[in-house]
């Protein structure tokens, strides 16, 4: 049985290109970029290009750019460094919403001492934009947003978000993991000091991310050592990977404008297939500032862990949340923070497309899932 894979939010598929651009590193390419003789030159040069892709990606400069060893490591460097290198400010402030790479480091803080003020969403799954402004004081060392949700796909204001922190001094971080390759990011025109990316959620492998640090931005290394990537993360580079994520910064840059409303048209397919056919679903969040991949949907008193297994049974790969709060008995704390009814949080179910997804595979779930959530109906407990 193939795999019908729609679960590009938890990670997606190495693209060949990628794969090709680092197999010459893992064969002969060995050398160590901080030698001194011409075959770690070689490495260093390949490294040099990994890093000016990965910037004009961005709209940033080849300095700013930082390859770290995940997103997890670069969400956990910038509220590292932001609260070392201010010392004298005691305030966070964050969302309800974010990944556990933030959320857990947050909460680490706060048994530290630190105040930390988590923003809600509303109904909608908006941010509370008064909340935030009324949040940010002299005190306010960090703001950390993520710049689009991984188990709903909303994207969050953070050119305004930015912009109110930039007035009033405050850094501002943006777990972007999810945005980038999905929705243009543009860093020469946004306010934003830090903002963080991880490799495998854009078809380049798992154990390579980049930490983008705005030039004039105090920063402490959160790895220590060698005088690796500027002093500013210690340890020899991981030199295949980057080679990597530089290939699949270099495609998402060519193929980013065609590709995201392709896959918006195969998500909408799916979404309106699947809502068309089911009594009693809605979809989760603000379906209007949405990343073009993503779809996140609650069947009425029906159990989203049953709905993976069956799923799972006709080789559809899906989510019911994110991939960190799956297998406790809890909706997850971002549905419970937008307000999905009880009945309904239970049975939402992720679908997270890449651009290797096809109509053909959109059609496989509008096919089956109907049938999924009828025979799942049929023997539920609950009342009807
Ligand atoms: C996947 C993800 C991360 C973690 O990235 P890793 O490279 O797996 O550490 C952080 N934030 C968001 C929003 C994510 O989706």
């Amino acid at each position: 049985m193939n795999t019908v894979y729609f679960d590009n939010n938890a990670t997606t598929a190495v693209a060949p290109e990628v794969l090709e651009a680092m197999l010459p590193y893992l064969r002969d390419l060995y050398g160590n970029p901080s030698s001194m003789h011409t075959f770690g030159g070689q490495v260093a040069s390949a490294l040099a290009q990994a890093r000016s892709h990965m910037a004009a990606l961005l709209g940033a400069e080849p300095e700013e750019i930082i390859f770290t060893s995940c997103g997890s490591e670069s969400d956990s460097t910038a509220i590292c460094s932001a609260l070392q290198t201010q010392p004298e400010k005691r305030h966070l402030i964050t969302t309800r919403v974010e990944h556990p790479a933030i959320l857990n480091v947050a909460q680490h803080w706060e048994r530290q001492g630190y105040r930390v003020t988590y923003l809600g969403v509303d109904a909608g799954g908006r941010l509370a934009q008064d909340e935030y402004l009324q949040a940010l004081t002299d005190d306010t060392a960090l703001v950390s947003i993520m710049f689009a949700n991984n188990e709903v796909g909303n994207i969050y204001p953070i050119q305004r978000m930015a912009e109110a922190a930039k007035e009033r001094g405050v850094l501002f971080h943006t777990d972007a993991v999810q945005a980038v390759g999905k929705t243009p990011i543009d860093l020469s025109h946004m306010p934003v000091d830090m903002l963080s990316l991880s490799g495998h959620k854009i078809h380049a492998p798992k154990g390579i991310g980049a930490l983008y640090v705005r030039r004039g931005v105090r920063f402490r290394p959160f790895l220590r050592g060698g005088h690796q990537e500027g002093g500013r993360r210690a340890g020899t580079e991981n030199v295949p990977y980057i080679v990597g994520l530089g290939m699949a910064a270099q495609l998402t840059r060519q193929r980013l404008q065609e590709e995201r409303i392709e896959v918006a048209r195969l998500r909408d397919r799916l979404e309106q297939g699947i809502v068309a056919r089911v009594p009693d679903c809605m979809v989760n969040g603000d379906t209007e500032n949405r990343l073009p991949n993503t779809t996140n949907i609650a069947f009425k008193n029906v159990e989203g862990e049953a709905i993976l297994l069956m799923l799972d049974r006709l080789g559809i790969c899906a989510s019911s949340g994110s991939a960190c709060t799956s297998g406790s008995l809890e909706p997850s704390h971002v549905l419970r923070a937008i307000g999905v009814p009880f009945n309904y949080a239970h049975g939402s179910v992720r679908l997270s497309l890449s651009r290797y997804t096809t109509e053909k595979e959109v059609d496989y779930v509008i096919e089956h899932l109907p049938g999924v959530i009828e025979k799942l109906r049929a023997i539920s407990p609950y009342k009807k």
